[in-house]
């Protein structure tokens, strides 16, 4: 293995990482066992709970000017879900680091799909399971870890400045963030921010994540009939709205299963090796099947737009009669490639539909939800800074990578400010099953995100 140049207090702090990890095993277990969903129709004194046990453990440090639970509005009286905000003032011409992490988590679906229970924190192997236990408690335990280190190896009285801001609405829309972000405008500036809600190439090698997509969903409705009618005298003639609305869905596609709607656009840069077996292992393929779109796999998922049909409102098989259906609505999920905007990509859609509307049916999109691609200016020290603790931390570098996924309000952090330099990290790994059952962390990657925090603290701190 190559020499690679450590920081002076770089065994200090792996020494505190690893003695500290047990600790922090225990607190993010504690943080899991809270189900502190976001969600309409769950019980939103879980997400308070959540957030009042992240303040206790942020006050536990005992190096920040203030913290506080707090809410923004979403729109007229309605609030979000509480947030949890520490800060600590820089001295001396030191820069000020945001770490941000959200405590809320997604629902847990169907017990019977985990092998332990969703909110029972259960580690097998070198892994814990649990609803959260990467997406975002293991964000949140990071930060949290990674600060307890800093301070054990450097003292209370440090320089660097710091805040801390762990959302509690990430998985449902963060609605009220930017409300959030506007009144505590001065309280979040920094020089740096930190979002530690993605993932690594491997539970080996860490990634930075340079380029996210973004996202377009609204709800669309095909109708060809006033009424429903019987599908035996008039079928064949009378056009239904389902024979329409797969008529339209299928002009979304080219024969090789990528994009055809003319205005989406693709993004030119080149990706990392990565076969179409790993494609097939870690998207669970069935056998036989056979990947769709076009270029490296990796352009496909970071760099190209996809379109999913994620629901569709229709009679159920069961409730199936003999009628020509009068209308048909589905859910169409976009995601969009870096470099374009999610209003532009979604007037391209606008446009398909309009035009590709079969036997002049009449066509609705509602409920519209857009979020902005991002890309990261890598050019910036923070980066720099940031890979070179990764490569202490982990024994290797980084890699620069996109994901298929959006974090939607990253850009909302760069309109209100714009002159912070935004490093996107993670605790997750291609196993780590976010948002589905059996969803876990490698407790390994852990351990190594944690490290890499600390040293990228003391290096801030040495900046002056
Ligand atoms: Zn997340």
């Amino acid at each position: 293995m190559t020499e690679i140049d450590q920081h002076p207090l770089f065994p200090a702090l792996d020494e505190a990482v690893r003695s500290g990890l047990p600790t922090a095993i225990s607190d993010l277990g504690s943080l899991v066992r809270i189900p502190s969903v976001s969600w309409d129709g769950f019980d939103p004194a879980h997400v308070v709970a959540s957030a009042d046990a992240i303040r206790g453990l942020v006050e536990g440090l005992g190096v920040f000017d203030s913290v506080q639970v707090s809410t923004a509005p979403i729109d007229g009286d309605r609030h979000g879900h509480p947030a949890v905000l520490a800060t600590r003032a820089a001295r001396n011409g030191r820069p000020t680091i945001l770490l941000y992490a959200h405590h809320d988590v997604q629902p847990p679906g169907k017990d019977e799909d985990w092998e332990s229970a969703p909110f029972e924190p259960t580690v097998r192997g070198d892994r814990l399971y649990g609803r959260g236990a990467a997406d975002d408690k293991a964000g949140v335990m990071a930060h949290i870890a990674a600060l307890r280190a800093f301070v054990d190896t450097v003292g209370p009285d440090f320089d660097l400045g710091l805040a801390v801001f762990i959302e509690g609405e990430e998985e449902f829309g963060s609605r009220s963030f930017a409300n959030f972000i506007t009144q505590h405008r001065d309280e979040l500036a920094a020089d740096v921010i930190v979002v530690a809600d993605s993932d690594n190439w491997d539970v080996d090698t860490p990634s930075l994540t340079v380029a996210l997509r973004g996202m377009v969903a609204f709800k669309l409705t095909v109708s060809t009939l006033a009424h429903a009618s019987h599908s035996g005298m008039f079928g064949g003639a009378a056009p239904d709205a389902m024979l329409a609305m797969i008529r339209l869905l299928s002009t979304f596609h080219a024969e090789d299963g990528s994009v055809a709607v003319d205005g989406m656009a693709s993004r030119d840069a080149a990706t990392p090796e990565y076969s179409e077996d790993r494609l097939a292992e870690e998207a669970a393929l069935l056998p036989g099947v056979r990947p769709v779109g076009r270029g490296s796999v990796l352009s496909r998922m970071w760099n190209q737009p996809a379109i999913t049909i994620t629901g569709v409102d229709a009679p159920t098989v069961e409730q199936a009669s003999n009628t020509l259906l009068p209308t048909v609505t589905v859910k169409v999920s976009a995601r969009v490639a870096p470099g374009q905007s999610a209003s532009s990509a979604f007037e391209a859609i606008e446009r398909h539909i309009a035009a590709n509307a079969p036997f002049g049916a009449t066509v609705t999109i509602d409920d519209v939800d857009l979020g902005n691609p991002f890309l990261v200016d890598t050019t910036g020290w923070a980066v720099a800074e940031a890979e070179d603790a990764m490569r202490q931390a982990w024994g290797r570098p980084a890699m620069e990578t996109g994901i298929g996924g959006s974090i939607p309000f990253i850009s909302e952090l760069v309109d209100v400010f714009p002159q912070a330099q935004i490093l996107v990290t993670g605790v997750e790994d291609p196993d780590s099953r976010a948002h589905s059952p059996n969803e876990s962390l490698h407790l390994g990657v852990f351990r190594r995100a944690i490290l890499t925090e600390a040293v990228l603290l003391a290096k801030l701190e040495d900046r002056a």
